[in-house]
């Protein structure tokens, strides 16, 4: 067996255990909230372009502490859950420890979970999210849902009417990694969708070559004119920071605001002790 497939069974019982008692969401879910021992979210800030950098919201992004392994980054598990059937676990798990988590924040933050292709494709997937937020209190236009571009090239109608569906409940809509995939503009016509996310590729060219600045300032034009949010990922240096929100880009995010952290270093959200 290969090291893929020992990976592949160890997230499979990390799951199992935290599954067995729940199944799918359920109003008792909170309750028997599983446990799933070593998977863990963690956060990373996302900043307002003007008025200050203030930050608007977080993205969660999963991490697994593995007792042999060290802390293993999503890319080493993600496809391997994908590949095993595990992700719709991991996803509702992720999606409902970021909920629980963002109800304890300011009224005009977003959490900002991401959602595999597989995810997508479940017929009751905008119930089942339905079903998380109920449960954890958090108002729906509060919740982001970022998908990629290959959740939308499939020719899978249903996936149009989930996002139908989420997006009347109010549920905003992001497209992640915009720019690396083919067909983006025709995306952008086909689905309604509240935010791009500029992928980091194009950011780090920025002070390199003139071209990442025009690619960028096409983006954030086009999107301004349909009304959509932009966010730029992998914002690293203050010229980059001041370079994208001259730009007009709404949102930054990255490692020179913050790292994503555990929910307990999350500080920028936390109520102020009260003196009583
Ligand atoms: P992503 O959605 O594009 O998330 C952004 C990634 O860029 C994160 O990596 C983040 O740590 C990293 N990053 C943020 N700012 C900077 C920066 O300034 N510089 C650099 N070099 N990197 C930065 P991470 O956490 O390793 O996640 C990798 C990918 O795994 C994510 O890419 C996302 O596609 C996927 N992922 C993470 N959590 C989940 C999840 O719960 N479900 C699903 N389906 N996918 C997830
Ligand atoms: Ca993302
Ligand atoms: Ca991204
Ligand atoms: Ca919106």
């Amino acid at each position: 067996r290969n090291a893929r497939d020992i990976l592949k069974n160890e997230l499979r019982e990390v799951l199992a255990k935290g599954t067995a008692s729940s199944a799918g969401p359920r109003s008792d879910a909170i309750a028997n909230r599983p446990d799933f021992g070593s998977l863990e979210v963690y956060y990373q800030t996302v900043h307002r372009a003007e008025g200050g950098y203030s930050a608007s919201g977080a993205e969660a992004l999963v991490r697994w502490r593995h007792s042999q392994r060290g802390l293993l980054t999503p890319a080493s598990f993600i496809p391997v859950a994908e590949e095993g059937g595990l992700i719709d676990a991991l996803g509702f798990w992720v999606l409902r420890e970021a909920c629980r988590a963002a109800c304890k924040w300011p009224d005009d933050t977003f959490v900002a979970v991401n959602v595999s292709p597989a995810q997508l494709r479940r017929p009751n997937f905008a119930e089942e999210v339905f079903a998380v937020l109920e449960e954890s209190g958090l108002p729906p236009s509060r919740l982001e849902l970022e998908l990629t571009e290959s959740s939308l090239i499939e020719d899978n109608s249903d996936v149009y009417s989930v996002l139908k569906s989420l997006r009347s409940r109010g549920i905003q809509i992001s497209l992640d990694d915009f720019g690396t995939g083919f067909s983006c503009l025709s995306h952008l016509m086909r689905f309604d969708i509240d935010r791009i996310k500029i992928d980091r590729s194009f950011v780090s060219l920025l002070g390199t070559k003139a071209n990442g600045a025009a690619i960028i300032g096409a983006i954030v034009a086009l999107s301004r004119n349909l009304g959509i949010s932009t966010t730029a990922e992998g914002v690293e240096t203050e010229y980059q920071r001041d370079f994208l929100a001259a730009l007009g880009c709404t949102d930054l995010q990255g490692y020179f605001f913050s790292k994503p952290v555990p929910l307990r270093e999350l500080d920028c959200f936390r109520e102020p002790e009260s003196a009583a």
